[in-house]
């Protein structure tokens, strides 16, 4: 039996090659199994999910080869792009099922949307960057994600037009919990937010069946502060 050398087809691409030959599906698998799945995100859809959505085309060109790093990117008009463990961690936290309609507050570039595009029927994500909520729209669509739909608008007044949501996410993190998004989720629904100034931890709210809340705070964050809203 020959051990070594073995085919060239046999041997898995090393990190630096995957990139030369920009082998984008190479990195990103790398990422789902050395961030995501060794870590204790469990939710196969979100795993999937994670595993088809092109995180390089999200963020500038110039820092593509750095998009499936373990790490947030900051991406300009003071916005970045999250952890890639962070997005799956919120997404399996939300126990998102494929008949919910979802709000997520800080839409960037765009990721995080596409993510759940996959989850869920339907995405409502509101940006209040005005070329941001363009560019990521622009992005979404090009790339074919046809239930999600971007506007200009403030978080905190979330989107009653469409209200009420299964699931709500905020990326961008509010001083103390928004009581006008608490309003807009279903009962039986959740929402997951980053809370705080300095310190700021991920925080789950439960509504049941009555429509009394529930809050338990998971982990600690670092996320762009939610800026107020402009008239
Ligand atoms: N969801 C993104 C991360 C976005 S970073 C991802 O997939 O990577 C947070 C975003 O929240 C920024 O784009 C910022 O402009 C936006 N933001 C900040 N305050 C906001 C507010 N009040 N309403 C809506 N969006 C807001």
């Amino acid at each position: 039996m020959r051990l070594w050398p073995r085919h060239p087809a046999e041997i898995p691409p090393s990190l630096p090659a995957a990139l030369e030959a920009q082998d984008w599906s190479a990195l990103r698998e790398n990422m789902v199994r050395t961030q995501i799945e060794r870590r204790d995100v469990r939710d196969p859809a979100v795993l999937k999910a994670m595993r088809v959505i092109p995180r390089h085309l999200f963020v500038p060109v110039e820092l593509r080869s750095s998009a499936y790093e373990d790490r947030p990117l900051t991406i300009g008009h003071g916005q970045t792009i999250s952890q890639p463990y962070i997005v799956g961690s919120m997404s399996d936290l939300l126990e998102i099922q494929p008949a919910h309609t979802v709000l997520e507050i800080g839409t960037g570039c765009g990721y995080q949307a596409a993510i759940l595009s996959q989850l869920a029927n339907q995405v409502f994500s509101v940006e209040i960057v005005d070329a941001l909520a363009k560019q990521s729209s622009r992005m979404l669509h090009e790339l074919g994600y046809r239930n999600v739909t971007v506007r200009r608008g403030d978080g905190y007044l979330g989107w009653p037009e469409e209200a009420p949501f299964d699931r709500i996410i905020l990326t961008a993190a509010p001083p103390e919990m928004v009581p006008a998004l608490v309003n807009q989720l279903k009962n039986g629904g959740r929402l997951i937010a980053p809370i705080g100034v300095d310190n700021q931890v991920l925080v789950i709210v439960d509504k049941d069946a009555q429509g009394r809340t529930q809050q338990r705070t998971r982990y600690g964050v670092a996320f762009v502060p939610m800026v107020p809203g402009r008239k």
